[in-house]
């Protein structure tokens, strides 16, 4: 492995969350060569989960190029659901079926894993348990989202199918049925990732930035991390959560960079009360997602493009904010809401919609996380324990499931 990941603008304009309280994590520059049991590349939403995870038994260094949290985690729109991009049948037929319900319930218990650490650890992120309703699109129509429930419920997850005249009653909207689901939750990603960055710093991690990994390097007792900061760092184990920006020498069968967009509106929009408890998103190609914020912000995404620099252009993400302020003006004529906030950024997609976390080629004592897909948080959780579990020396049962 050489160059150690691609660099690329992860984010145009301003997110919402740059501006929340209690983003800040203690991060000093390198200025020796360090030792340490594991070395995390990658402050973000990632890499907070692994060395929240791993500072309970082990020394922990952060590192990053960038601030820590200033990569795609500020831009995320934080929709933390366990239902995977690919519905349960669809991913069947890709995977198969032992696999695909293992890949569902395994999200599942991550967003309720995700939801105890918070509680535990008393991080005051916003965090929200939220219903899901997924509105039949042209993706998936009608038919395909009651047998979608039935897959579910064969499983032992709870998604009722709901009627048209269902939803016009209860939501107040004309689409030809959609899912409803609990046990997915909504938060400040941000100040999710800095409450587990400094709860690993209690326990003793140190976060370093701006340093960037040029070059790893292994042997049969550790790895070698080479920086610009002239220091090196010497690690028994190394975990890549570097986003978007792929480590080099990484497969990534399927993977692409897209551009996506979200908005979120002024404070105290005047919301349908349901809003407060749901997060709404489409089975349709480009979909619209919205879901309420704690101070009564919509915030709002989609229109995703298949190109991985879309999102740097300005008059685009002008265009894009209309379209998807139309869109949902359409779905919900009631609602009168103002843009506050406009903002872009690169997002992975998979083949199946399930990341890739495992060991990196030719290289001992190294993993790599890579989130793709909209449920890139949970899969933050997951990636914590499948590598906390190998660091450890044990295995995940459903490690398989996300090696590329
Ligand atoms: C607009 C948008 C909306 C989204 N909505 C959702 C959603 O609703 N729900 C959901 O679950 N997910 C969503 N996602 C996806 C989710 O945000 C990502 O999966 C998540 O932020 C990835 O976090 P990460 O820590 O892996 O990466 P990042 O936050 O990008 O952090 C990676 C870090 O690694 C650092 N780095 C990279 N290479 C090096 C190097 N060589 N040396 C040092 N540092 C390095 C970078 O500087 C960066 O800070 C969304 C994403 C976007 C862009």
């Amino acid at each position: 492995m050489s160059g150690a990941t691609h660099k690329r603008d992860l984010r145009t304009s301003q997110p919402l969350w740059a501006d929340s309280p209690g983003l800040g994590v203690p991060a000093h520059p390198l200025k020796a060569a360090i030792s340490v049991d594991v070395a995390i590349v990658g402050a973000g939403i990632s890499g907070a989960f692994m060395a929240h995870e791993l500072s309970r038994d082990h020394s922990v260094a952060v590192l990053d190029r960038r601030p820590p949290l200033t990569g795609s985690t500020m831009a995320s729109t934080a929709m933390l659901q366990w239902e995977i991009d690919l519905p349960l049948t669809a991913l069947t037929d890709k995977i198969g079926a032992e696999k695909a319900r293992r890949a569902y319930l395994r999200s599942f218990s991550a967003v309720a894993a995700l939801k105890r650490t918070v509680a535990e650890e008393r991080i005051v992120c916003g965090l929200k348990d939220k219903s899901s309703l997924y509105l039949a699109g042209d993706e998936y129509g009608h038919r395909a989202l009651e047998a979608e429930a039935q897959a579910r419920a064969e499983i032992g997850l709870d998604s009722a199918y709901l009627k048209p005249a269902d939803l016009r009653e209860r939501f107040g909207i004309d689409r030809t049925g959609a899912l409803f689901s609990s046990g997915s939750a909504g938060a400040d990603p941000a100040r999710l990732a800095a409450g587990l960055l400094r709860r690993a710093q209690a326990k003793g991690a140190k976060v370093y930035s701006p340093v960037e990994v040029m070059q790893a390097a292994s042997d049969p007792e550790g790895v070698t991390l080479l920086t610009d900061a002239g220091h090196a760092v010497r690690a028994k184990s190394v975990v890549f959560c570097c986003g978007y920006e792929f480590p080099e020498g990484v497969p990534t069968p399927g993977a692409e960079i897209i551009s996506t967009w979200a908005l979120a509106t002024k404070p105290r929009t005047a919301c349908p009360t349901w809003l407060r408890d749901a997060l709404v998103w489409e089975a349709s190609d480009p979909y619209l997602y919205f879901r309420m914020g704690g101070d009564g912000r919509l915030i709002i995404g989609g229109e995703d493009e298949a190109s991985p620099d879309a999102h740097e252009d300005q008059a685009k993400l002008k265009r894009k904010c209309e379209t998807i302020s139309a869109k949902l003006r359409r779905l919900l004529p009631e609602l009168e809401f103002e843009i506050d906030y406009s903002w872009a950024g690169a997002f992975g997609e998979s083949a199946t919609g399930l990341p890739s976390i495992g060991p990196v080629p030719d290289m001992d004592h190294t993993w790599a996380v890579m989130g793709f897909g909209g449920n890139g948080i949970t899969y933050s959780v997951i990636a914590s324990q499948v590598v906390g579990a190998a660091v450890r020396g044990t295995r995940d049962p459903d490690a398989d499931l996300y090696r590329s």
